[in-house]
């Protein structure tokens, strides 16, 4: 008895029957571009096996001109066909459906030889478009079709067009991108002749039994995008041009309003895929910010969407469906939008995988094999690494005991979750705990072992984390504290904070300290914040009068020393919302400082050109990094001991969680 009586309902769609209502829906792993496809196999079918009803794989180019980056995989050859047939093999053997998504990047396209329908540069891209002519508009039609007739030859279930996110067919929709005169822009009817003629065109080359999905973009947040009737419009269009399943997309990559960061509250847009229920007579896919079966279940219950996809949980757990359906949802390891291992790798051009699951395309690598020889194991530190660690060696059928200085599990994950929009680390914190209790790992809470005290075992893992590191700046008088005090519930003194050092903690704190509230846990309030409004009432979602934060009286400032923008280092795809939400929040952000002292008027800084400032505060947060605790591995070692070493205890500089995690599961699968 699952309790998700609409999420494991079936659902006809045509000559197939879906098990349950769960789609997993594109991710770019990178995993094709290698060519390893035993390997692009294994990570597909790891997740049929898991239950989910159908999948669809990460976008790939019809074309050179569409591809996303130059050399992106595409079904171009013979042998990309046999290549995308053993994949299909492998997911069809294992139970599972699955889609490939066809992607033209159109003006996203990370080269001087991308096209768009007018000569526009996008404000993410470098390249300007080359503006395509009638014969290359055909061009583009015929390779998307080509490209989804291959697939059909490849074996793939179906195709999905991506029609949304702000990719070539999106631009020919909107008069942002569309500046066009001719057959293809001025009126609505014009500017969706393309992405209407490419669904027309590929039902007719594929057949009626073939599923092909339609991306739409429900809501651009982007200046002059779509209007809620173009949005009806164009999706009543491709259901009669064939379409059998219409899947939601949120936001153009360019939008200033995020649609998948943790900060996002959860399912956050389904109310707009709710609006298109009832006005098309194919079955319609929520997504974005879905990442627990309750939300997916709500969702359904309330008419909101016929089906859920959910693209990073399915990373982050590849049994998610078969758990809920199990009635073991407290064992799904939890997706916490981070975006950390997954869409920033693919950013930087590194094989994605999931901070909270390193086995996440690396299935056929990180294996975790029943241990020969069961062995006691011993691990000090309960923060990511340690935790990381004690599960992956229980698992594999060690005997762990636990030890924590502290009274909770956690360490700096235990932090995080006072963070607004970071609330999902409470819910990982949650799922570390049951894990350990289930799996029969013994845990000694505020116990700080001696090393004389641990010979016992066969192996110690030390995981004994950071402290964090006090800078050597003079203190005359005034109140200084670290980041751990503050985000441990030490309170500050005073409305007026300077922050030193403008690293992810440092930015942390400054949202700690200026958020009022959470809106990451109150929609309304988020939607406001952001200036997200009904795309029936203000074209493309966006409200008139823009952001409307709301914060708290504190007045914040942000140092660092480095001469570059504060928050240049933070995650590729988060960090310009951690910016922005501070600079909407009025905090002072400065690059480039000295630090001479902290007194009782504030912290004295000084400038490269030599300029002084006395920046007033009531209280000094040092947010200066860390130092490895090592302690307990250096009397260890004195002792004669060799103990395995991890997480930040091994090494605190640009210590991070994801780091932490698969430093422990390695060690732990070869123990
Ligand atoms: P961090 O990113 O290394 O930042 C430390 C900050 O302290 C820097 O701004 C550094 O800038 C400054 N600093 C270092 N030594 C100093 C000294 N002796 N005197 C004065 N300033 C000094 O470390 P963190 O902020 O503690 O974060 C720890 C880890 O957690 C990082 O890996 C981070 O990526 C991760 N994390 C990320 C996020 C996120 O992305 N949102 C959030 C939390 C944590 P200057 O040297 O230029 O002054
Ligand atoms: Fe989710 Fe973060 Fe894993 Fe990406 S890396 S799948 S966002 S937990």
């Amino acid at each position: 008895m699952t309790g998700y009586s609409n999420l494991f309902c079936p659902l006809d769609i045509g000559n197939v029957t879906l098990p349950n209502r769960i789609l997993m829906g594109s991710m770019h792993t990178g995993l094709e571009e290698l060519g390893d496809f035993d390997r692009v196999a294994a990570y597909y079918a790891r997740r049929a096996e898991g239950g989910v009803a159908l999948m669809v794989t990460g976008g790939m180019a019809p074309n050179v001109e569409g591809a996303v980056l130059p050399g992106a995989a595409g079904l171009f050859t013979d042998e990309d066909i046999a290549n995308h047939a053993r994949v299909t093999r492998a997911v069809h053997d294992a139970g599972g459906r699955i889609a490939m998504q066809i992607l033209h990047a159109g003006r996203y396209g990370y080269s001087p030889e991308c096209v768009a329908p007018s000569p526009v540069k996008s404000p993410i891209s470098p390249f300007t478009p080359i503006e395509l002519d009638e014969e290359g508009i055909e061009k583009q039609i015929s390779d998307i079709v080509e490209s989804a007739r291959r697939a059909q030859q490849a074996g793939y279930d179906g195709v999905e067009v991506m029609g949304s996110e702000g990719y070539l067919l999106n631009q020919f929709l909107v008069t942002r991108t569309n500046k066009r005169t001719d057959r293809w822009g001025g009126s609505f009817e014009n500017r969706m002749r393309l992405p209407v003629d490419i669904v027309r065109r590929v039902r007719q080359a594929t057949g009626p039994d073939f599923m092909l999905i339609y991306r739409l973009s429900m809501i651009d947040l982007v200046p002059d995008g779509s209007n809620w009737a173009e949005v009806t419009k164009l999706a009543k269009a491709v259901e009669d041009a064939g379409a059998g399943l219409l899947n939601s997309g949120i936001g153009w990559h360019e939008a200033r309003i995020p649609t998948i960061a943790a900060s996002v509250p959860r399912r956050a847009f389904s109310w707009v895929t709710k609006k298109l229920m009832g006005q098309v007579g194919i079955p319609v896919i929520a997504s974005n910010r879905i990442n627990a079966p309750e939300v997916a279940e709500a969702i359904l219950a309330e008419g909101a969407a016929d089906l859920v996809s959910m693209a990073r949980p399915f990373l982050a757990d590849p049994d998610f469906v078969r758990k809920a359906r199990d009635g073991r949802s407290s064992e799904i390891t939890p997706c916490i939008a981070c975006n950390q291992a997954c869409l920033d790798f693919t950013f930087e051009l590194k094989i994605a995988t999931c901070v909270v699951n390193p086995q996440a395309a690396h299935e056929t690598e990180l294996v975790y094999c029943p241990a020969g020889r069961p062995k006691s194991i011993a691990v000090v530190g309960a923060g990511p690494a340690g935790l990381s660690a004690a599960l992956v060696a229980a698992e594999r059928g060690h005997a762990v005991t636990m030890f924590e200085r502290a009274g909770e599990i956690g360490g700096q994950l235990g932090m995080a979750c006072r963070v607004p929009g970071k609330e999902e680390f409470l819910g990982l914190v949650r799922w570390y705990r049951d894990m350990l209790k289930l799996r029969g790992v013994v845990v000694h809470l505020g116990t700080e072992p001696a090393a004389g005290e641990l010979t016992r075992f066969d192996e110690v893992i030390v995981a004994t984390g950071v402290v964090p590191r006090v800078p050597d700046i003079p203190v005359e008088g005034g109140c200084v504290v670290n980041y751990a005090d503050i985000l441990t519930g030490k309170k500050v003194a005073g409305e007026r904070v300077a922050i030193v050092g403008a690293g992810g903690i440092g930015f942390d704190v400054a949202e700690f300290l200026t958020a009022e509230r959470s809106a990451t846990v109150d929609l309304d309030a988020w939607l406001d914040e952001w200036g997200v409004t009904d795309p029936e009432v203000h074209r493309a979602g966006l409200a008139p009068d823009g952001a409307n934060p709301t914060y708290g009286r504190r007045q914040v400032s942000l140092f660092q020393r480095k001469d570059e923008r504060p928050g240049k280092r933070l995650g590729r795809t988060t960090g310009w919302i951690h910016r922005t939400s501070l600079r909407m929040k009025g905090v002072r952000m400065e690059g480039g400082v000295a630090y001479q002292k902290v007194d009782s008027e504030g912290l004295h800084i000084t400038r490269r050109d030599g300029g002084r400032e006395v920046v007033p505060a009531d209280t000094v947060v040092l947010c200066t990094g860390q130092l490895s605790d090592r302690a307990l591995a250096d009397a260890m070692v004195a002792g004669g001991a060799s103990p395995h070493v991890i997480g930040g205890a091994d090494m605190a500089s640009g210590l991070d969680a994801r780091r932490a995690i698969d430093q422990g599961a390695r060690l732990a699968a070869r123990l």
